[in-house]
């Protein structure tokens, strides 16, 4: 039976490829990406199906762009080549480059011809990240036991903007002065009650605690509020924060602080969160904008009521009454009176005092359960924080943690996690190299090549990022999840890992600190100092091509003393081996004057008259390599391996 490609026929149909994974998957075809073949009674199958299936195609070709875009950036919502969009362009009369901006209106036309509408956003600029999207609710199997659950709030921003200050202003909403004094120790996380309704705070503000624990696995924030102080504006973290919340499409609101601050400039706030994709409701976007001062304690009530009707929008659920419970650690710390003590976030089912648990590498029975007021309770459910006492050892934050049978249960399982290697499991999750890149498409595993982008001033990093995007593949994209200035720090790491991203660097350095945590963390890290190099590698690593890294490893050096010939192999250079070893069948470098002058094998080495297979430093020797002959005193004779190596940092 014939088969055709399912990336064949999306085209031939004119859809996206996932799209037509997805129809192809609710027709219970096994297919995974679109390399896999289908046959084509199936195929036809399909054809007739979106022929008639009218709503489908017509959702499938509306594309959706800013009101200004570069042709570049169209072709991309397109999924299409550049030069098909230009020649459509040259047919309107219109002749671009693609990096020029188009209307939407000149863009509607455009698609027009594809039989595609486009929808026009109402954000400014085209961002190569996807809008965020709420967390998907988790599915039971018993609807009827889904209940609403308060919503999991991080603040996030640069450092000084004031996010400690808002955290602790809104705690002060729900407590007397009395009680927020009584409050000595914070334990990761608490919650308020608004109206009626509750909301939890994780209280370890910023992006890079969200994300670590998203390295692990545990998604638990459903908002992030990006605190921007009006004095100071956008700056690097302020952007890191937001390329952070959307890998891990979490929707932001946005809270601009410092209002009362004499140099508080809105106006320039608001323009330069624009510039990121966040256009203030008020400037006709959809970002949710709440100004205030978070010392003097102004606004904070309007952003509350800004979460819950965010939170309203998300329909936030989950089954309370579920016989497993499960949750995430936030924290987790070795009391002296208590022992280990982890605080967790309940995401399901509700955890009460005797409960077996594991968590990570820890086990045991829930003993006591303490609310962020350090009032003990006995029980807690969805989106609760509690501390909790009773576990072997300390889980690490990120960690789940969930409910077993029984203690003996919750040991075994504890055990074999911590006879596996950590490293290993979270390889297992996270690990993207561009050498396994083409296997991984090949697998339908990956669709998008995340990349994590640092250069070293701004017009780089602008060009290095449109020729990635640039980069045209039939089944994968390159996304960028995060673009910035500067060297490659523990931030990008983190991010790289927590999304599966790699981190590419263009001209930029990373230290020791930064490489170790990436080898940690399985994070590949590539620098560049060509533009050209490096789209010439992802490009290849996206087609199977990637040349493994060969690294040569200096092995010696010789120097020509003498020079004769030997009947049997020709002309050898008599040598003192000055550094190292020379060792036979490995490569030789011929210098003379610091210049190279031949390069091939060292295929015979002798010492005296016999054959030798290495020779170390103080000893004479005889080197031959083919093709040269030409040796002369002085010359130095450098021997070295090649060895393939994991691509070099
Ligand atoms: P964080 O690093 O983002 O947690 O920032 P902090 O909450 O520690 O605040 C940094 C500084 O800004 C502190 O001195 C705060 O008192 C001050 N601050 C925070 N919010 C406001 C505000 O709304 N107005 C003014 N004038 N200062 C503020």
């Amino acid at each position: 039976m014939s088969e055709i490609k399912v990336f064949q026929l999306a085209k031939d149909l004119g859809i996206t490829t996932s799209d037509l994974v997805a129809v192809l998957k609710d027709l219970g075809v096994p297919v995974t990406g679109g390399s896999d073949e289908i046959d084509t009674s199936t195929a036809d199958t399909v054809r007739e199906m979106l022929a008639q299936d009218k709503d489908l195609v017509a959702q499938a070709k509306t594309v959706e762009i800013p009101q200004s875009l570069t042709v570049r950036e169209f072709a991309e919502t397109m999924g299409m080549a550049p030069a098909d969009i230009q020649k459509r362009l040259v047919e309107m009369g219109i002749l671009a480059s693609v990096n020029q901006q188009i209307g939407a209106d000149v863009a509607a036309k455009v698609a027009e011809k594809w039989g595609y509408t486009v929808k026009v956003t109402a954000t400014q600029k085209a961002r190569e990240v996807k809008p965020a999207k709420l967390q998907a609710q988790p599915k039971s199997k018993h609807p009827s036991k889904m209940v609403p659950r308060p919503p999991v709030i991080t603040v996030m921003g640069h450092v000084d903007h004031g996010k400690t200050t808002l955290l602790d202003a809104i705690r002060r909403t729900n407590v007397t002065e009395q009680e927020f004094g009584g409050i000595t120790q914070h334990i990761g996380a608490y919650q308020v009650e608004w109206k009626g309704k509750k909301i939890t705070f994780l209280d370890t503000p910023g992006h890079a605690a969200f994300t670590a624990m998203r390295a692990r696995g545990a998604s638990v924030t459903d908002i992030a509020v990006l605190v921007v102080a009006a004095d100071d504006a956008v700056m690097p973290q302020t952007v890191e924060a937001i390329d952070h919340a959307r890998a891990a499409e979490v929707p932001i609101i946005v809270a601009i602080n410092k209002i009362d601050k004499d140099d508080a400039n809105v106006e320039r706030t608001m323009q330069q969160l624009s510039e990121h994709n966040l256009m203030a409701e008020e400037w006709g976007g959809d970002t949710i904008t709440i100004k205030m001062s978070a010392k003097k304690g102004e606004g904070i009530d309007e952003l509350l009521e800004m979460i819950l009707l965010v939170a309203e929008m998300a329909d936030l659920h989950a089954e309370a009454s579920a016989s497993k419970v499960s949750g995430s650690v936030i924290e987790a710390k070795v009391d002296r009176g208590r022992g280990p003590v982890a605080t967790v976030l309940i995401q399901r089912g509700t955890l009460k005092i005797g409960t077996p648990v594991v968590a990570g590498e820890a086990f045991g029975k829930v003993k006591a359960m303490f609310d962020d007021k350090g009032e003990r309770i006995t029980k807690a459910g969805p989106a609760t924080p509690v501390e909790l006492v009773g576990l072997s050892t300390t889980p690490q934050a990120g960690d789940k943690l969930e409910s077993a049978k029984d203690e003996r249960e919750a040991r075994a399982i504890a055990e074999k996690r911590a006879l596996e290697s950590r490293d290993e499991r979270m390889a297992a999750s996270t690990k993207i190299t561009l050498e396994d890149l083409y296997k991984q498409i090949q697998d339908g595993v990956i669709r998008k090549l995340k990349v994590v982008l640092k250069a070293d001033v701004q017009g780089s990093e602008e060009v290095v990022r449109h020729s990635l995007i640039g980069i045209e593949h039939e089944e994968v994209k390159v996304e960028i999840i995060h673009s910035s200035v500067g060297n490659i720090n523990e931030s990008d790491i983190l991010l790289a890992s927590a999304s599966g991203a790699i981190v590419i660097g263009f001209n930029v350095k990373v230290d020791a600190q930064t490489i170790k945590m990436a080898e940690a963390n399985h994070v590949e890290i590539r620098t560049y100092n060509v533009i050209y190099e490096l789209t010439k590698e992802v490009r290849a690593a996206m087609s199977g091509l990637l040349e493994p890294t060969i690294e040569e490893e200096k092995l010696g050096e010789a120097e020509v003393r003498a020079t004769f010939k030997i009947p049997s192999i020709g002309f050898i250079a008599g040598c003192m081996v000055t550094a190292g070893r020379v060792v036979r069948n490995e490569q030789v470098r011929v210098k003379r004057d610091g210049k190279i002058i031949h390069e091939g094998k060292l295929d015979a080495l002798k010492h005296l008259k016999d054959e030798a297979r290495e020779m170390a430093q103080g000893f004479e020797c005889g080197i031959h390599s083919s093709g040269f002959s030409d040796y002369q005193e002085g010359d130095i004779i450098e021997c070295y391996t090649l060895k393939k190596i994991a691509r070099a940092i």
